[in-house]
């Protein structure tokens, strides 16, 4: 530039600004790189976790949930600024590298960004900056005048994070403003010294800068024009080694995170990855007991979690008081590998986790509904971490006092409740039942093709068995040519895996796959989510498994089940989604489209339905396990339907029920509402008057087949 030197040809105290700027690089660059260096420390010391593979589906990944911030919009505001920040970013990526050069080499430019392109470029980083900046300052409003909750730090997780996030939004508005001021600073000079005067973006920060500043005389332009340089070289460096410290590193790791994120997320991580399970004796010690027994992936989870709270905005354990709130689960290791694992000095000797930064309380009071993971826009993991600090606790010995019989039961009985094998088909036995159904125990000579898989819970909970029932009269109706396993049956194991219990669950599951191949069945059909999603992804060479709403939604659709009117049409529905069928296996529509094919059913929706469904308390072993809590989750669920109008609350679950209709009573509601699992209302509804083969025939066997005469016993 003729008349005002560029940054570059400035000299002060005897130092060419190119000597300073490339002193600064070197210096920024390097911290940078030794500081990342020591923060890839306890990655490599890390567990094993294979995400090697499927690299397309990975880059897919990508684009979807890094490149396109897709879980973004979810929080309608929060999630607009924060997409109008990242587009900003990106699109000033390039013009900070360019602006970095100039300092060293101030005719660089950008190789494809000269001529017009460049000029259309610098209209659109005009702007772009300009967004950043006025989104930094609304950020800045939000946190210090909106208080938005979900970014409260709760007194026993320390002090609040508002001062470091004002600072860091600030550095970030700094250094949009220095570079904007260098671009108006050079803009204006132009004029004066008689250049073609470079169009700047009408109303955006530089453009309203450079009027500011154009009756200003050359040397104070220069001065802007190199102080502002000078700004934004050294906050660009300080904020990048600044970063690694904190929140803002997700900047960094997060396009990582969601390329190395889990891909089968309804299949739990393996106790040891790289061990098969016929190695497991071999493994010393199960579960994550120490910071180093995490995956590196989950130590990168730990590195990219930006601090937004929707995790815990959505966990049920932290709305109703449990010691449980997902942020914090992450926060608290991302704060114990920085101490443990230090940029500066030697790492310091580790403790076990659960006793020091996590209570046993917190980690058993997860339900593992999968809310938090459902949220999390940099796809953050918390059920495969929570199971295995529980199968580090297992493994030491540190099992609740509560929960300890219902275990040694399911593993002397293969059910919780201790009650005799033998009675586990004895649901099917009831008197008026048995009038009527004949429900047959599987054995390969009867060849029948679909096991109706039962579950410890509708064999023996005697509310629970109303289900069972109502699923046998279902599947009689539409024909289906079934069976039960009856004594042959164990507990899925499902509850008992995601409770840490490995081996137990390996156990029950062994024993019900080979009950299953002996029976020779082709398909699989369950009135249990847990069951369902047990044996559709914690087991291997089973029969493709249905959940009983899909089978009903597709014969609704064939025309096979049709619907007498409801009785009462006063009635308002609501529809609450179990997590292991909705969140877990994407079940959304299947019982909503068998709900309003009933005629005169009024159904809405209540406010957290669907993928935001909140979990009526946990189903499996939390049955037997209490956490301290300022509120039962399934009186919350309650509420929630009852706000939303409805006075019937229909579920596919039987631990649903168990939870939803104890909280009717615990809430005092009884009068105003009441529960149905889905298979029981359907089975109320059926219209009966159509041709029932199968129905008749059982009417006319009128016999149960008793359990004792199952081979399979
Ligand atoms: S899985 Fe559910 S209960 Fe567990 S931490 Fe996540 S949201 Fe909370
Ligand atoms: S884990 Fe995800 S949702 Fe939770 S605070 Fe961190 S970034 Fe936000």
């Amino acid at each position: 530039m003729e008349g005002m030197q560029s940054a570059a040809q400035v000299t002060s105290f005897l130092v060419t600004g190119r000597a300073l700027f490339l002193l600064i690089h070197i210096l920024g660059v390097a911290c940078f790189s030794y500081i990342v260096a020591k923060r890839l420390v306890p990655l490599i010391r890390g567990e094993r976790d294979l995400r090697f593979d499927r690299p397309l589906v990975r880059l897919g990944r990508v684009l979807k949930f890094w490149l396109g911030q897709w879980k973004q919009p979810r929080y309608r505001a929060a999630g607009t600024l924060h997409i109008f920040i990242f587009a900003g970013f990106l699109v000033l990526a390039i013009r900070a590298f360019s602006v970095l050069i100039v300092g060293v080499s101030e005719n660089f430019v950008m190789p494809g960004l000269s001529g017009k392109v460049g000029d259309i470029y610098g209209i659109i980083t005009d702007y772009a900056a300009t967004i950043v900046f006025l989104c930094m300052v609304i950020a800045v409003i939000r946190r210090l005048v909106f208080k938005p909750a979900r970014y409260a730090v709760p007194a026993k997780y320390g002090k609040s994070h508002t001062a470091d996030a004002i600072f860091l939004l600030a550095l970030i508005a700094l250094l949009m403003l220095a570079d904007s001021l260098f671009a108006a600073a050079k803009a204006a000079a132009e004029a004066p010294q008689g250049q073609p005067v470079e169009a700047l973006a009408v109303l955006s920060l530089p453009w309203m800068l450079r009027n500011a500043l154009a009756s200003n005389p050359l040397p104070v332009l220069a001065r802007f024009y190199f102080g502002a340089y000078l700004v934004h070289e050294l906050s660009f460096y300080f904020l990048l080694c600044y970063r690694p410290f904190g929140i803002q590193f997700h900047v960094e790791t997060s396009l990582f995170n969601i390329y190395f994120a889990k891909l089968d997320r309804e299949i739990l991580k393996p106790v040891r990855w790289g061990v098969s399970e016929e190695h497991l004796d071999q493994v010393k010690s199960f579960g994550v007991k120490t910071f180093e027994d995490f995956t590196w992936k989950h130590m990168l989870d730990f590195y990219s979690c930006a601090d937004c709270g929707r995790c815990s905005d959505n966990c049920p354990a932290n709305a109703v008081g449990r010691p449980l709130s997902p942020r914090f689960i992450t926060i608290k290791a991302r704060d114990y590998s920085f101490w443990h694992y230090p940029v500066f000095g030697r790492k310091s000797k580790g403790t076990a986790l659960v006793g020091s930064i996590y209570s046993q309380d917190e980690i058993w009071s997860c339900t593992t509904c999968g809310a938090c993971e459902e949220e999390c826009p940099l796809l953050v993991e918390y059920i495969d971490k929570i199971v295995d600090l529980r199968r580090g606790m297992v493994d030491g010995g540190n099992v609740p006092q509560s929960l300890q019989k219902p275990l040694k039961a399911l593993e002397s009985r293969g059910n919780p409740y201790g009650k005799l094998e033998k009675k586990r088909a004895d649901w099917a036995n009831a008197k008026e039942f048995q009038q009527a159904r004949s429900v047959k125990i599987l054995d390969h000579r009867n060849g029948l093709e679909t096991l109706y898989f039962v579950d410890s819970i509708t064999s023996y909970d005697d509310r629970m068995q109303a289900i069972g029932r109502a699923t046998v009269k279902i599947l009689n109706h539409v024909g289906e040519n079934f069976g039960i396993l009856g004594v042959a049956e164990r507990d899925s194991g499902h509850e008992v895996r995601r409770f840490g219990e490995e081996t137990l669950f390996m156990a029950l599951r062994d024993h019900n796959v080979e009950a299953i191949k002996a029976s020779g069945v082709q398909r699989i059909v369950t009135s249990d989510p847990h069951a369902y999603n047990a044996l559709k992804h914690d087991y291997k060479n089973v029969p493709p498994v249905e959940h009983i709403s899909q089978v009903i939604a597709r014969e609704v659709q064939a025309g096979k089940i049709k619907f007498n009117p409801v009785k009462n049409a006063n009635n308002v529905y609501t529809y609450h989604d179990p997590c292991y069928l909705g969140r877990h296996n994407q079940i959304y529509d299947d019982p909503r489209d068998v709900l309003d094919a009933i005629p005169g059913l009024k159904r809405i929706e209540m406010g957290r339905a669907r993928d935001r469904s909140f979990c009526c308390g946990g189903g499996g072993l939390m049955l037997f396990y209490e956490p301290k809590e300022d509120q039962r989750m399934g009186v919350k669920r309650v509420q929630m339907a009852a706000d939303a109008g409805a006075n019937v609350i229909v579920t596919a679950c039987p631990f649903c029920m168990v939870n939803i209709e104890d909280a009717i009573k615990v809430a005092g509601m009884e009068e105003k509402m009441t529960a149905i699992d889905l298979a029981e209302l359907v089975d109320q509804q059926i219209a009966r008057e159509y041709p029932d083969v199968i129905e008749e025939q059982a009417a006319e066997s009128k016999e149960c087949v008793p359990a004792s005469s199952n081979s399979l016993k």
